[in-house]
């Protein structure tokens, strides 16, 4: 039985809203008071569900999956929970808890489809809250797609320069070598380093190198042929796949975007335009070769260049 000062509140539900309570009120003696406590759980994940909540005070709040987790909905008086599992005789699909002291009306199954009978406004006004709820599914659904798609590329992309990290180029390394193998072309690996970088940090400090190593990172990646790769492999490092590339080519390649830096990269101080250089290391792969001695190799390319007189070329034995 429900009492009188509680349907008064009833009446304000949005399941009876245009409704009038006295057509519909003989229902209401199968239906009854539920108080639970700050904390209290209504429904769990997996427990059977037979009866509708009509919230007359205080909150619930909605978990899909984790109480860590942000909750996924929270209702107040005048919301209803639970006609989910009463529309599909399913278990509940998440867990709803009490966020305060609540008053609830808990109607069963066959009284919400009696109401449904007699009532066009009550069946009016259901639909309207289920099309409202399978809204906010879909707007979580496309948000957490969006935040997934975010960590996602937060994970392959270096924060500093807004190119890819050395994580996603190691990934991304076997697809790459397997296309070249297909279509039986060679690729190159290019690794190229910036000139004396810590010389230039302790003078103009290390906002100044961070604003150089953003602008090397553009410049080389502007540069590149779009089935080029490139990545921050770390510090002032950078890592370059060129599929399709034979020896000579790379070589032109690498001359290029070393001219490009030279040319574009140079960042304007108190004593005049400060240049910035880049050393290339340059190796083709061989047969059967595997990454690391493919890095290895153009490694001790780039260890040439630096030795030979910095801000130029040398390819790998
Ligand atoms: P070399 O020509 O032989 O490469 O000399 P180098 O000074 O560039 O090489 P070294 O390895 O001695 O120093 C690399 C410097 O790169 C030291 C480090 O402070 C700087 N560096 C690495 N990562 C960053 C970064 O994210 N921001 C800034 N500003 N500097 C960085
Ligand atoms: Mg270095
Ligand atoms: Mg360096």
């Amino acid at each position: 039985m429900i009492k009188s000062e509680d349907r008064q509140q009833l009446a304000q539900a949005k399941l009876f809203a245009n409704v009038s309570l006295e057509s519909v009120e003989h229902l209401f003696e199968s239906c009854h008071r539920l108080d639970l406590a700050r904390g209290e759980h209504l429904l769990e994940p997996g427990a059977p569900n037979s009866h509708l909540y009509l919230i007359l005070d205080g909150e619930l709040r909605v978990y899909l999956t984790d109480r860590d987790l942000p909750e996924h909905a929270v209702f107040t008086s005048g919301d209803c929970v639970g006609e989910m599992s009463l529309l599909d005789g399913k278990v509940a699909s998440a867990l709803v808890l009490a966020a305060r002291d609540t008053r609830l009306v808990a109607m069963p199954h066959d009284v919400l489809w009696s109401l449904v009978d007699c009532s066009h406004g009550v069946a009016r006004n259901l639909l309207a809250i289920l099309a409202g709820r399978m809204r906010n599914d879909n707007l979580a659904l496309v948000n957490s797609q969006a935040l997934s798609l975010e960590f996602e590329q937060a994970a392959s992309v270096d924060a500093l320069t807004g190119i890819h990290n050395r994580r996603w180029l190691l990934e991304a390394y076997p697809r790459a070598i397997a296309r070249c193998d297909h279509d039986g072309k060679p690729l190159c690996l290019l690794m190229a380093d910036i000139d004396l970088f810590k010389h230039f940090n302790d003078r103009f400090g290390h906002l100044a190198g961070d604003a150089v190593l953003r602008r090397v990172a553009r410049q080389l990646a502007d540069g590149l042929r779009a089935q080029d790769l490139i990545a921050r492999y770390g510090g002032e490092e950078f890592l370059i796949l060129l599929p399709h590339s034979e020896l000579d080519e790379a070589l032109l390649i690498a001359e290029r975007l070393r001219d490009l830096v030279a040319a574009g990269c140079g960042l304007e101080t108190d004593e005049g335009v400060q240049s910035v250089t880049l050393s290339c290391g340059v190796a083709q792969m061989r047969r059967g070769e595997l990454l690391e001695g493919l890095i290895s190799r153009a490694d001790a390319a780039l260890r040439r260049a630096k030795e030979n007189g910095r801000d130029r070329v040398e390819m790998a034995d």
